[in-house]
């Protein structure tokens, strides 16, 4: 096993009824930014149940922070939060919105160009460098909710860009299952698969001796194919709502990546997909992974096999297993809702490949994956395969 350290400070609060809470978590004194997306907190109610619980605080209020949240638009709330001295942050909503408010965490004081912390990757390890914040997850994919990492969008050159560091752990996340009732379909389904391709993408790692890890993602993977066909179809179910969402904290909450290495490649390809074309993170993970494990097979055939054994009970020669797992992670995936062919999402498929490559070429990453073996060229075949 390799060597690690397990630093997590985020105080999850799980549970029915936990927005309650939020008076007794956020400062006392301090001036409030309450972050959020495209309104829907407005007609589920958690706006209301949030603004009730912060009653008597100096709260102020920012929306629009959209689904794969904007550089430009996050740059009018680090105005805010400088011209009105802010000095906690609550972000209410999603992914997106948690991931933003990293951002604004960072920025705030930061001293330079902002674009660079996304530009120039900048790691915030100084927790006196950021502005503290916390959350009210109201969509379950991300574990963005326990996490330090962030992934932004800068509308103007169509770039997606990963960031973060240990100070940005939220405080404090409340987690209430109940606030999925009011989830979309597809928002519910990409839950399922982003969580489900986080776990693969620190799991299919090849070789590591991280017995007890491997159980632990395994136990993330089962689970959510347990629940995640069923939590479409049934989202007010407390048992599948509450289990749905605690896997997909646990599922990138730092703690099934200790001591093994992880992958990272189908995010860092799909984020391209997303930037390109605007379609869903989740559909995207869909499309590029199965490709990745296809052509990176030699590589990562050992790990398929005992996904295969362990996870669908497949028997056979290893690389029959290894073969099979990836066909039943697809099949899984069309059970979830998900296309899994880029052409399924675009008419404008055919120079993606060469146009992802140069952009990594340019950004000077000559490869990807725990083994650093997924080159240019493995690349542009990955994405070539997704067609
Ligand atoms: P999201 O982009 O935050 O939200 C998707 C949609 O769901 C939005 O339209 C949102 O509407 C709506 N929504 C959220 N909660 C709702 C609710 N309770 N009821 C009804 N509608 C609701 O989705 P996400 O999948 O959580 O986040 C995706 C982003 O996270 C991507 O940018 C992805 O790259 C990133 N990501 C981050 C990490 C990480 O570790 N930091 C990991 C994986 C992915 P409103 O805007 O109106 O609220
Ligand atoms: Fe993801």
């Amino acid at each position: 096993m390799l060597n690690f350290e397990l630093y997590n400070p985020t105080n999850l609060i799980f549970g029915k009824g936990q927005i309650e809470k939020l008076a007794t978590l956020v400062p006392k004194d301090a001036k409030i930014l309450l972050a959020y997306g495209g309104g829907s907190i407005f007609k589920n109610g958690i706006h209301e149940q949030v603004r009730k619980s912060l009653e008597g605080f100096d709260v102020i209020e920012f929306g629009g922070i959209e689904a794969n949240p904007h550089f430009e638009t996050l740059m009018k709330a680090v105005a805010i939060i400088r011209e009105q001295k802010i000095d906690f942050i609550l972000a209410v909503g999603g992914g997106s919105v948690i991931d933003g408010v990293k951002f604004l965490s960072a920025a705030a004081n930061f001293e330079g160009n902002p674009i660079d912390i996304l530009k120039k990757r900048i790691l915030f390890r100084d927790v006196s460098k950021v502005v503290p914040f916390g959350t009210v997850l109201t969509l379950p994919a991300t574990g963005s909710e326990m996490n330090s990492g962030s992934v932004i969008t800068i509308e103007t050159t169509q770039e997606k860009l990963d960031f973060g560091g240990s100070a940005l752990f939220p405080k404090f996340s409340i987690c209430d299952p109940t606030v999925i009732a009011s989830l979309p379909k597809r928002q519910l389904q990409n839950g399922v698969v982003d969580a489900y391709t986080h776990v693969l993408e620190q799991y299919l790692t090849y070789p590591h001796e991280g017995y007890l890890q491997d159980r632990i993602a395994e136990s993330i993977l089962q689970t959510l194919i347990q629940v995640g066909p069923a939590v479409v179809e049934n989202p007010t179910d407390y048992a599948l709502a509450s289990n749905f969402m605690w896997s997909c904290t646990m599922a990138l909450n730092g703690l099934i990546q200790k001591g093994v290495p992880s992958d990272w490649a189908t995010h860092m390809i799909g984020h391209e997909l997303t930037a390109l074309y605007g379609i869903d993170h989740a559909r995207t993970l869909a499309v590029v992974g199965p490709n990745l494990y296809r052509v990176m097979f030699e590589t990562k055939k050992g790990k398929l096999a005992q996904y295969g054994k362990r996870i669908f009970n497949l028997t056979g020669s290893d690389d029959e297993i290894a073969n099979e797992a990836i066909n039943k992670t697809v099949e899984f995936f069309h059970t979830m809702g998900m296309q899994t062919k880029l052409s399924d999402y675009t008419k404008d498929f055919e120079k993606t490949a060469d146009f992802i490559v140069t952009r990594f070429e340019q950004r000077g990453w000559k490869a990807l994956g725990e083994k650093q073996n997924i080159t240019l060229e493995k690349i542009q075949s990955i994405v070539e395969m997704s067609y």
